[in-house]
């Protein structure tokens, strides 16, 4: 069995892997590269490989950097199945369909072809079968099975077995504790080789259970300075988690009841999701859920759809509070509430995810006195704050533990969808503390198992 790493390779974004076993091929994962761009130049190479030769793609979960190039698969002239959760399908379709207006957007901009079309999306889901977390399925020489990540509703992980040899793509793991969400399976089985991501394969995070005290903290400031509380978020799953928060903390009387919106039209779908996909809770938040509560809802919240209800924000008096996409700054409605309140000293900013180099939300959270906002510079005056926490990642010491589950039959372990420094770690630590082989592979790498 034969194993390409086409992305996700010393870079968090962008993961692509190719398993080849007598003829046949499978991938893994068909991610956009993301980074200072919404989509990097690279997501507009060819594909290294015959697109045509690929007979499945098994999809780990519904964020950009796993399913964003799967409507240029399906027009480089893929034919096969795609495999998901059917949480990741209903998730995936909103997410390619909002990422097609803001890739046609910065397309625009830099004076290039979209990448892809509405229709590529609509093709890509004609394609795509969901499957039950457990529920086996066979291709060709490969046998695979989808376990819970707990990263995001209805990620996974994926075990694929061919030629008598099982590998394990860890996909996105997720944090620990997750606040609606199952926490990931431990794989006990025998297990021969391990891909596992590494965004945070160098360090610890501090204070998960101190999150929702600091976004406690965070309100009650901003609302005594009277500025705007901006949460620059990734629609998916952070969005919710921050719900279920301030739901919590607006019923237990702990913030003062301030206007709340959610300013991401794809943020507002994804959540409407969620409702369907009840079963997937962790025992606690199925438990409420099940008396009737709307866990993401609460006196205060307002959807923005539309633009000009986006605009209508503005014309609120502060104190409130917008959480908008994207997530790292580099697209999206919060720019627009960026512009107008990074400059204000009364306001504050919360970053709540990971902030990939390059990108601004990265520039901010460096310290950055001023950064360009729609080709203006704008004076970054107001607070900015970081709450690690809310990472919907494992951390060193959690991918650590769940890899110990599978040590002794483990041969080696890969570590791809970090940055450089990150993996490298990851992998020492592997090597060093497991007693197991570990490496970083390079892009483009094939590996004989
Ligand atoms: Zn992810």
């Amino acid at each position: 069995m034969k194993l390409s790493f086409y992305g996700g390779v010393g870079e968090a974004t962008g993961a692509n892997y190719v398993l080849e076993s007598g003829g046949a091929r499978i991938m893994v994962d068909c991610g956009l590269h993301q980074g200072s761009h919404y989509a990097e130049r690279q997501n507009f190479d060819p594909f290294p490989y015959d697109a045509k030769s690929i007979a499945a793609v098994f999809i780990t979960h519904s964020h950009l950097d796993h399913i964003g190039r799967l409507p240029s698969l399906v027009r480089a002239g893929f034919k096969g199945t795609i495999y998901s959760t059917g949480a990741t399908k209903d998730f995936a379709e909103l997410m390619l369909l909002d990422s097609q207006h803001l890739l046609a957007q910065e397309a625009e901009r830099e004076h290039k072809p979209p990448l892809y079309t509405d229709e590529d999306i609509m093709n890509v889901l004609r394609m795509w079968q969901g499957l039950r977390y457990h529920e086996p399925v066979a291709v060709g020489p490969f046998t695979a099975e989808l376990f819970d990540a707990g990263h995001i509703l209805g990620s996974a992980i994926v075990k694929v077995g061919a030629e008598g040899k099982t590998i394990v793509f860890s996909g996105d793991l997720g944090n620990f504790p997750a606040p609606i969400i199952q926490p990931t399976e431990m794989i006990d089985a025998a297990v021969d080789y391990c891909v596992i991501e590494s965004t945070y394969g160098d360090r610890a995070h501090e204070n998960v259970d101190k999150r929702r005290e600091m976004l406690e903290d965070a309100v009650e400031d901003t609302v005594k300075s009277g500025g705007t509380l901006m949460i620059p978020t990734f629609a998916m799953e952070r969005t919710q988690e921050l719900l279920y928060h301030l739901h919590q903390l607006f019923e237990e009387g702990r913030i003062p009841h301030v206007p709340v919106f959610i300013d991401s039209p794809l943020a507002i779908k994804l959540t409407a999701v969620y409702k369907k996909y009840e079963s997937y809770f962790n025992q606690q938040t199925a438990n409420i859920a099940k008396t009737g509560e709307d866990i993401l809802n609460f006196p205060g919240l307002r959807l923005t759809l539309t633009t000009e209800q986006s605009k209508e924000i503005n014309g609120v008096l502060p104190p409130k509070i917008v959480i908008a996409g994207s997530g790292m700054s580099n697209g999206g409605r919060i720019l627009h509430h960026e512009q107008r309140y990074l400059p204000d000293p009364k306001s504050a900013i919360i970053f709540v995810g990971y902030q990939a180099q390059g990108s601004m939300g990265r520039q901010i959270l460096d310290g950055a006195k001023e950064v360009r906002i729609f080709g203006e510079t704008v004076p970054v005056r107001c607070k900015v704050m970081n709450i690690p926490g809310y990472s919907a990642h494992a951390d060193q010491p959690r991918l650590l533990e769940w890899l110990e589950h599978m040590r002794k039959t483990l041969k080696k372990v890969f570590v791809v969808q970090g940055e450089q420094q990150s993996s490298e770690v990851l992998a020492g630590k592997i090597i060093d503390e497991m007693t197991i082989l570990a490496e970083v592979p390079k892009p483009k790498e094939t590996v004989e198992l």
